[in-house]
């Protein structure tokens, strides 16, 4: 079976919907077809301040998170990043491949680094994408599942892939993003012009698989429409409910033109009580399920550690070719 690989940063103390439909819906359904790696991506977590306490309670919340959203430990390798040694150890080398200029094309740095301005970003911040590049050409994979934010960094990996591969002979498979078309992108409630995310979003325009099922509807309920009645799919001039639509389609499978069908004539307020049922009924089973699993923590801890022994069986071939290939003594 061909392999992907995917993760999702543990920044926060939950994943949120966007998480949810642009990323671990597809996981779950790649995992049938591919032989699947997931991570938790905590070496990228801490590209900006993490509390340390924090950091590893959420790195168990969205272990728990993949596994209740439906990550079979049967079928996938489930593990920490900063458990597999080779991530960073791979991401060395292929910093020493990266250019300058190139690393600073990267747009998610500028975003990221803007609020703040580069005299206050982590250099862990500038290079993210290349020990990114490092996660996924470790194990080899055909096709990375991403949301639309993470092209430009799958590019790199290629990229990166490529220039080793003609510099010291063919060791990389290059990969390719597997970026899903519905759902692919779901915008934040509050401002709908810019992506739901774990750190940019204010609580209110954001809806988490561990929010109380009356704090979703509430928040869908005062999501920011558009000033006309007109239930349309048009992102340009209709983002709120444009959002709305994508939000009710991915979580029900109905196609945008027959809810657009449906709520003709109706106003916001019943498309918004339909979103808001569909999306607690998507996500109640998950939250449920993953507080279940954050009761055990010790037993999490030792699903994970297997994890990264399965991981590590990969990734450190990979890492003993990249050695031999760039003239290292082999890794001990
Ligand atoms: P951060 O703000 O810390 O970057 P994030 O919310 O962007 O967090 P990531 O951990 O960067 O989340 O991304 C995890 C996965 O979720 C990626 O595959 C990404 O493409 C996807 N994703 C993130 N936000 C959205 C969104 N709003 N819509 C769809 N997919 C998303
Ligand atoms: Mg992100």
């Amino acid at each position: 079976r061909p392999r992907v690989l995917s993760g999702m940063q543990p920044s926060a103390d939950s994943l949120h919907l966007g998480n949810y439909l642009g990323a671990l819906v597809n996981w779950v359904k790649a995992q049938d077809n591919f032989e699947a790696f997931f991570f938790i991506p905590d070496m990228h977590a801490i590209t900006v301040p993490q509390d340390p306490v924090e950091l590893r309670k959420r790195t168990r919340v969205t272990a728990a998170q993949y596994i209740a959203g439906g990550i079979n430990l049967e079928k996938s390798t489930l593990f920490v990043q900063s458990q597999v040694p080779e991530h960073a150890q791979l991401a060395w080398v292929l910093n020493c491949l990266t250019g300058f200029g190139e690393a600073s094309r990267m747009t998610q740095f500028k975003d990221k680094s803007s609020k703040g301005g580069a005299d206050v970003s982590s250099v862990g911040l500038f290079t993210y994408p290349v020990l990114m590049a490092a996660d996924i050409l470790l194990y080899q994979p055909q096709g990375v599942p991403v949301g639309d934010d993470q092209r430009q960094h799958v590019e790199l990996a290629r990229d990166l892939a490529n220039r080793f591969n003609h510099r010291f002979g063919e060791t990389f498979v290059v990969p390719e993003a597997f970026i899903q078309k519905e759902g692919a992108r779901i915008y934040d409630l509050q401002n709908p012009t810019s992506k739901m995310s774990k750190s940019a979003s204010s609580p209110n325009g954001l809806i988490n698989i561990l929010d109380d099922p009356k704090i979703v509807a509430k928040r869908i309920k005062s999501a920011v429409t558009d000033a006309d009645t007109v239930v349309a799919h048009d992102r340009a001039n209709k983002p709120g409910v444009t959002n709305l639509l994508e939000i009710l389609s991915a979580v029900s499978g109905t196609p945008i033109p027959t809810l657009v069908n449906e709520f003709e004539g109706k106003m916001y307020g019943h498309l918004k009580v339909a979103v808001a049922d569909a999306v607690v009924e998507a996500l109640t089973p998950v939250r449920t399920r993953t507080l279940e699993l954050l009761e055990d923590p010790a037993e999490l801890d030792s699903i994970l550690a297997a994890g990264a022994q399965k991981a590590r069986e990969v990734a450190s071939k990979t890492l003993a070719d990249v050695y031999e290939r760039v003239g290292f003594m082999a890794p001990l």
